[in-house]
């Protein structure tokens, strides 16, 4: 059965939808982010614990270090193609890379913790 035609999961939030918008993947409702990138310890509308599935660790290299890599290769063809000046470039990679490294690692620790979810309701 592909993932998402499970009936139990109709009506459920998609991986990124919930991650952004902070939806519980169980009810839904806006308790999945305590911290920019860190999981509440547990849904205060239905008691999913979410801390129990947080990725940690050496895993989520697997989706920063390619982000860091594609990040620094935009910068040097910005910087070829445009010229812009060093404050220009300061200015946005300074904003640039949190958001997108915020963006990425909620992106992957959502899509985790549903896989989790999903495997931990299978009998
Ligand atoms: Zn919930």
């Amino acid at each position: 059965m592909a993932a998402g035609s499970n009936p139990a999961s109709k009506g459920q939030p998609g991986c990124v939808r919930a991650a952004l918008f902070g939806l519980c993947p169980a009810c839904g409702a806006r308790t999945l982010w305590e911290a920019p990138a860190a999981f509440a310890p547990a849904c205060r509308a239905c008691g999913t614990a979410f801390a129990l599935h947080e990725p940690r660790g050496r895993g989520l290299f697997l989706v920063v270090l390619p982000l860091t890599v594609l990040l620094v290769l935009a910068a040097l063809k910005l910087d070829e193609a445009l010229r812009p000046p060093l404050w220009v470039q300061g200015l946005l990679w300074i904003t640039l890379v949190p958001l997108l490294v915020t963006a990425a690692l909620r992106l992957a620790k959502t899509c985790a913790l549903m896989r989790a979810l999903a495997r931990s309701d299978r009998p």
